[in-house]
């Protein structure tokens, strides 16, 4: 056996012997277009209460209107992270202390965590074995008297199947929020990803496809909800004067506010969004053509009519068929140079604080108080894909980050090709 087919963990040569050059987004435009606004002076320009400057600066609403237009939704509206809009979104929707609220467990946390904001329970549901989104199916199984709304997360990139979700939602009277986080610029039956709940949005952070640092943007068509989610996000209490809002609920206010030079770094960024999407799916399909034909590896499913953007690469493996431990092999592809490789997502629910059921003070707020109406289970076994999964058979690719240029799939494809050929050695 000739010495390039030596596994570098076995001292071979690396299969990707250069870091994948990063993905950076940010270029003379933003640098151009964030220098505009500091030498404006006016860094931002909102006020928290009734006037003009309660919507924020030039930028925030140039911004918000270019949001709009590219999401093709009624209101867009910018916050300080995708975390407080997603809180934003739970309070706007009138979610009450005691209601349920059903989420998926395979997301980052604030998803649930938004739940948990406004003293409502978050209830687990299964991911579907292909998609890694909520499973409609269990959705439903897990509606109680106290089920108000769903929590869809397009994780990785790829839609929820909201059709199915709408379909439940309407029949038991939800509301439906969508965490596109990961999914902007993406499909779902010709639709955009986010705009097909009550509530969507997505993360402008630092490692999502575009990005102004930190920052979110909320979109809905609904002008109430539009509303209450400008009001949450900008002190509401400070801000209501009866007659103007007759809806107090929730209706304690934030600081959400995003500033005038993010806004105006959006701007420039959400120009790129497309091609960020583009060359992210681009990159995905040329390693499915390949990974693919190796043995046990089931590569990313995009579903009919849908579109992903790959914020992920999630590959399902049979660990066992192979004969091998996911860990080893793991081991091997890093050994290889590859990056961003991740032997686990995340279980929300078997999270020491959802075990404990121990959120706010010590007591067990809000699961131990007469607000919850009834005994939430949050026991390992209740999202058995969603466990089987963490547990032996994923194996994910964080493609965000990198560049992946046809040339570097190609090296990623040979580290895995390479551990493959090799998985006796490893045994
Ligand atoms: C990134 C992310 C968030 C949080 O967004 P921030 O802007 O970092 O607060 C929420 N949900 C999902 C699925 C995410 O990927």
């Amino acid at each position: 056996m000739s010495n390039s087919h030596k596994l570098a963990l076995f001292g071979g040569p690396k299969a990707v012997p250069e870091t994948l050059p990063a993905y950076n987004p940010i270029g003379l435009e933003e640098l151009e277009a964030a220098k505009k606004v500091v030498e404006s002076t006016v860094l931002s320009r909102f006020v928290g209460a009734a006037c003009p400057d309660f919507n924020g600066g030039d930028k925030v609403n140039e911004f918000e209107a270019a949001c709009a237009d590219y999401f093709g939704v009624k209101h867009a509206i910018t916050v300080n992270s995708w975390t407080s809009g997603l809180i934003a979104a739970v309070g706007a929707l009138g979610i009450e202390p005691g209601d349920e609220v059903i989420v998926s467990p395979w997301t980052m946390c604030a998803s649930a965590t938004a739940i948990l904001h406004w003293n409502a329970i978050p209830v687990f549901a299964d991911i579907d074995p292909d998609t890694f989104c909520i499973d409609p199916k269990s959705i439903e199984k897990n509606i109680s008297p106290y089920t108000k709304a769903i929590m869809a997360v397009d994780i990785f990139g790829h839609p929820a199947d909201m059709d199915a979700i709408r379909e439940i939602a309407d029949r038991y009277n939800l509301k439906v929020i969508s965490d596109s986080a990961q999914a902007p610029g993406v499909f779902y039956k010709g639709k955009m990803a986010g705009t097909l709940a009550d509530i969507g949005g997505y993360s402008l952070n630092y490692h999502k496809h575009i990005h102004t640092g930190e920052g979110g943007i909320l979109v809905t068509n609904d002008d109430r909800f539009a509303e209450r989610l400008k009001l949450i996000r900008n002190h509401a209490e400070a801000v209501i004067t009866g007659e103007v809002v007759e809806d107090l609920t929730n209706m304690v206010g934030y600081n959400f506010r995003l500033g005038e030079v993010e806004c105006a770094i959006g701007l420039e960024q959400l120009k790129k969004l497309s091609n960020a999407v583009k060359s992210r799916q681009r990159a995905a399909s040329r390693l499915t053509d390949s990974l693919q034909h190796l043995n046990g590896l089931t590569p990313p499913i995009v579903a009919k009519d849908c579109t992903s953007s790959f914020y992920f690469y999630g590959m399902i493996v049979d660990f066992e068929k192979l004969g091998v431990t996911r860990e080893r092999i793991a081991e091997a592809l890093v050994a290889e140079g590859v990056e961003g490789l991740s032997t686990a997502y995340q279980n929300l629910h078997l999270l020491p604080m959802y075990q404990r059921k121990i959120a706010f003070g010590s007591k067990g707020f809000p699961w131990t108080s007469d607000i919850c109406h009834r005994k939430v289970s949050y026991d390992k076994g209740i999202c058995p894909v969603a466990e089987k999964y963490q547990d032996s058979c994923y194996l994910g690719l964080f493609m965000c980050m990198k560049e992946y240029r046809d040339e570097d799939v190609d090296k990623v494809v040979a580290a895995f090709e390479k551990v493959w050929r090799n998985l006796e050695l490893l045994a």
